[in-house]
């Protein structure tokens, strides 16, 4: 059996965060102490901490832009074939420490700050999130550029530079409060303009038709200006490109046409066009068909494929036959995969370039358009899905209507020589749904516009299959796939969680971090007792830095020998914050009726932000404040119970309780959540699930063994059948008295006193209209937390299931998820080739590439 190590032995054996040279370190200094002077013209005796970080930031992304430049430059000269991965949100979070540890430099830099007397956890402290997204989705978009530049594959993200990403999130008297997201308000290090290649979007206007062809004219045009971003892979060398783009008003904005007089408010004015890239829409999950939400799908879409056909035209791959691109060889060189049919209309775009601009006939840019395009389903809930009115497109963008119009007859009339006289048929796969008002069903857009659907858990790929679109799946149902999403083991082990990572390290050396299956050579450790503690050890460590934090920052004191029992992601209905509430007044008067009975002590922390709209999440959000003061305040329950509302979940906050966490609530009413990636993060570092068999879970509970998770109530099928006999939540309620007794007291005012009829609303719904059953799994549910709670008084048979977890984590990789793509929808191959390392600029002119079209 092994012999404990000491943290110092522990880091010089392992090199995963990198290999400390006195050289590197001292290298470091020097420019941490140039930039501190050059760039923020500071020294020492009045540098703020602020300084300090940007001056470490640019240290670091000294030692990216080499490597940035060698690889695009690399791509230029080989041409592979190009992803895009086309995303409305990309949800980043902190880059410099992501940056030091996939550069391996994490050791030298905390080396380095060290000596210069700084904090490093404080300095990282500093940095704003790039919150640029909602949730799951543009956090997965943020997971798959690190594994597309880990397995480097030639890939580029494309979304929005939002100026103001997701909400701030506050609490006050129990309610949410939003602020504003200004996270560019002390500039960004990681972001480089290049308003070189900055281009034209058109809005409004009407189209000319002749005999040359289709003439979208008198528009208005807003410029689209991009910022890079660098993606570096893990210790490759590599590092992608995220092209963000934001939006500019040219400067005969309002000054050509009309408003000739108005010269000052012309100017004023510029902000109506610069409004596209302003803010990220909060909804997670719900489709809001706002004007301006439009706008900000259309120009994304606009800028990148110009940018797309331009790097194609400059590649060998755009040939001309004298006068025409030749765009035969289109598909083999660009896959484009759509994050959701948020930026769907990329396909009508892209058919208009073909056919309008570039004179290709219809037949044949159909053909590359489905060749280039592949669309990622996220959700089955109706709300969710888009579904643009026929009027607002037909005023923001003619011509795409138009062409909409004729994929949609083609379409119509392929399905009606299949399927004779089925008008059914026709008015269910149409892309037009006909009603109070006209629609573009955008899902089925994409779903005619590509030739691969995915879903993103196996589940989730069935219920696609099988329900939304069957029709579809019908029609061609080699089209449609599973891709199970993934994290990058990367900010989601090494990072957050350093002691786990190193512990891993020690027993089954280091590659696993680029082959996350490894992890099952844990298995081989279940039974060693050294290896058990240690893994409960780093565990506990977790927990106490996590306590100290809240202690910090919000002024709370939590025990850390309690079960962190943690349920974070946005406030949504369907993924039953409510049931986790109903689950901890059933404890809390569970306490009060026999207070000497035992207890396993707990601290439930549930966290999330819950759209600005949406009422019931709100709602939920003050109930579980409203819990927590009473419970929180009962000196009956004492330290036995405590409820923490934990405000502004965000990545980086993800980061800090993920590794703490004890117990993972993964409880979404089954065939509601698609994946979920939350669930996978826990998994990852040694929480224990207690969960549906919704999303990924099922698959984490095929790869861990069923017995090695907390799975309860009803399957797909139970629901179903539920819907089908009818739910009726009164049943539940009149023959559990536990659950009455718990609806009664959010009812009677128990925990608003003040204003006893403050949670009508909520209970309200659960009685009546409860899309998501919420009393139909609380039976099983409060009994599966039983279980967890005696599990939890054997510490050595928990940590083992522990273990069994971690082991069985490896299929949740992003880059298992990214080899699947790679494979399966945009036939490329990962290079495990490293781009030599660059270790002096190499001379300019030697090998300059003509009219700078590089990038
Ligand atoms: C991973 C992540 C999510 C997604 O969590 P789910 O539980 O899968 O909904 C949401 N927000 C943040 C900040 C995340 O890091």
């Amino acid at each position: 059996m092994s012999r404990p190590l000491s943290d110092q032995e522990r880091r010089k054996q392992i090199s995963i965060r990198g290999i400390v040279g006195a050289e590197s370190v001292a290298e470091l200094k020097r420019g941490f102490n140039r930039h501190l002077h050059f760039t923020l013209v500071k020294d020492r005796n009045v540098a703020t901490p602020r300084d300090y970080y940007f001056a470490l930031a640019h240290t670091v992304r000294d030692h990216l832009v080499g490597r940035w430049i060698r690889t695009q430059q690399y791509y230029y000269e080989k041409d592979p074939k190009r992803i895009y991965y086309l995303s409305l949100e990309f949800y980043m979070g902190r880059t410099l420490q992501n940056t030091m540890i996939n550069l391996g430099l994490q050791n030298a830099c905390d080396e380095a700050v060290y000596q210069l007397g700084l904090d490093m956890e404080e300095l990282e402290e500093i940095e704003e999130d790039a919150g640029l997204g909602n949730g799951g989705l543009g956090r997965l978009a943020a997971c798959f550029l690190d594994s597309m530049a880990t397995l480097g594959l030639a890939a580029y993200g494309y979304g929005i530079r939002y100026e103001y990403g997701i909400f701030n999130q506050k609490i006050r008297d129990g309610w949410q409060v939003e602020e504003a997201d200004d996270w560019l308000r002390h500039g960004n290090p990681w972001e480089k303009a290049r308003p070189e290649y900055m281009l034209p979007v058109h809005f409004y206007g009407r189209v000319e038709h002749s005999a040359s062809g289709a003439k979208w004219i008198d528009t208005q045009v807003v410029l689209a200006l991009p910022y890079d971003t660098p993606v570096p892979g893990y210790m490759n060398n590599t590092v992608n490109t995220m092209r963000l783009w934001s939006a500019r008003a040219p400067n005969d904005f309002n000054l050509r046409d009309f408003n000739v007089g108005d010269y000052i408010q012309a100017v004023l004015d510029r902000n109506l066009a610069e409004n596209i890239s302003r803010v990220l829409y909060p909804n997670d999950n719900f489709f809001e068909g706002k004007e301006l939400r439009l706008k900000q799908e259309y120009f994304v879409v606009a800028a990148t494929l110009q940018d797309i056909i331009r790097r194609f035209k400059a590649s060998k791959f755009g040939s001309t036959d004298s006068v025409r691109t030749v765009f035969d060889s289109f598909p083999d060189q660009v896959a484009i995969q759509l994050n959701d049919t948020h930026p769907a209309m990329a396909i009508p775009e892209l058919m208009r370039i073909f056919v309008d601009i570039e004179k290709l006939p219809w037949d044949k840019a159909w053909d590359i358009t489905k060749r280039t395009f592949a669309y990622t389903n996220h959700t089955v809930l109706p709300e969710a899905l888009e579904r643009w009115p026929v009027d607002l497109v037909e005023k923001l963008l003619p011509r795409h209507l138009q062409i909409i119009y004729e994929i949609n007859q083609r379409h119509l009339d392929h399905i009606a020589s299949l399927f004779p006289n089925d008008v059914g048929r026709l008015r269910r796969m149409s892309l037009i749904e006909e009603g109070d008002t006209k629609r573009i069903n955008m899902a089925h857009l994409c779903i005619v516009g590509s030739h691969a659907v995915n879903g993103v858990a196996k589940i989730h790929s069935e219920i696609v299959k099988s329900q939304v679109f069957e029709d579809f799946a019908e029609l061609e149902p080699e089209k449609f796939q599973n891709k199970t999403n993934g994290i990058t083991p990367r900010r989601w082990l090494l990072l957050c969680n350093p002691g786990l990572a190193e512990l891993i390290a020690e027993k089954i050396g280091e590659d696993y971090v680029r082959d996350l299956s490894q992890l099952t050579k844990l298995h081989k450790f279940v039974d060693d007792d050294l290896f058990i503690r240690e893994v409960a050890k780093v565990k506990q460590e977790n927990k106490v830095k996590f306590a100290l934090y809240l202690e910090k920052e919000y002024k709370v004191k939590i025990n850390p020998s309690s079960m962190f029992d943690v349920h974070v992601k946005r406030i949504h209905e369907y993924k039953r914050q409510l049931m986790n509430c109903l689950h901890i007044i059933t404890m809390y008067n569970r306490i009060r009726r026999d207070p000497a009975k035992l207890f396993v002590p707990r601290t439930v922390i549930i966290g999330g932000k819950a759209a600005p709209g949406y009422h019931m999440a709100k709602m939920i959000i003050k109930l579980i404040n409203a819990v927590a003061q009473v419970v929180n305040n009962d000196p009956v329950v004492g330290s036995k119970l405590k409820v923490i509302f934990l405000e502004n979940y965000r990545v980086s906050l993800a980061e800090k309780v993920i590794p703490a966490t004890d117990l993972s609530e993964q409880i979404s009413t089954a065939g509601t959540e698609a994946s979920g990636t939350g669930n996978m993060k826990f998994m990852l570092n040694g929480a224990l699930t207690i969960g549906t068999m919704d999303g990924a879970n099922v698959e984490m509970a095929e790869e861990a063994g069923e017995e090695n998770l907390f799975i309860f109530g009803m399957r797909v099928e139970d629901v179903t059948e539920l819907d089908r006999k009818g739910y009726n939540a009164q049943l539940y309620y009149d023959r559990l008295p536990e659950l009455k007794q718990a609806v009664d007291q959010i009812k009677s005012g128990f925990f608003s006193p003040d204003d006893p009829n403050l949670f009508n609303d909520v209970v309200n719904m659960l009685f009546h209209h409860d899309r998501f059953k919420v009393f139909a799994d609380y039976e099983a549910y409060v009994k599966c937390q039983e279980k967890v709670s005696e599990l939890y008084l054997n510490s050595k048979a928990w940590t083992k299931m522990v273990i069994r977890n971690i082991a069985a984590a490896g299929k949740f990789s992003s880059d298992r998820t990214i080899k699947e793509y790679a494979r399966d929808i945009w036939h490329v191959e990962p290079s495990d080739l490293k781009i030599p390392p660059p270790n002096e600029p190499r001379d300019a002119g030697q090998d300059k590439t003509p009219n700078g079209t590089a990038a």
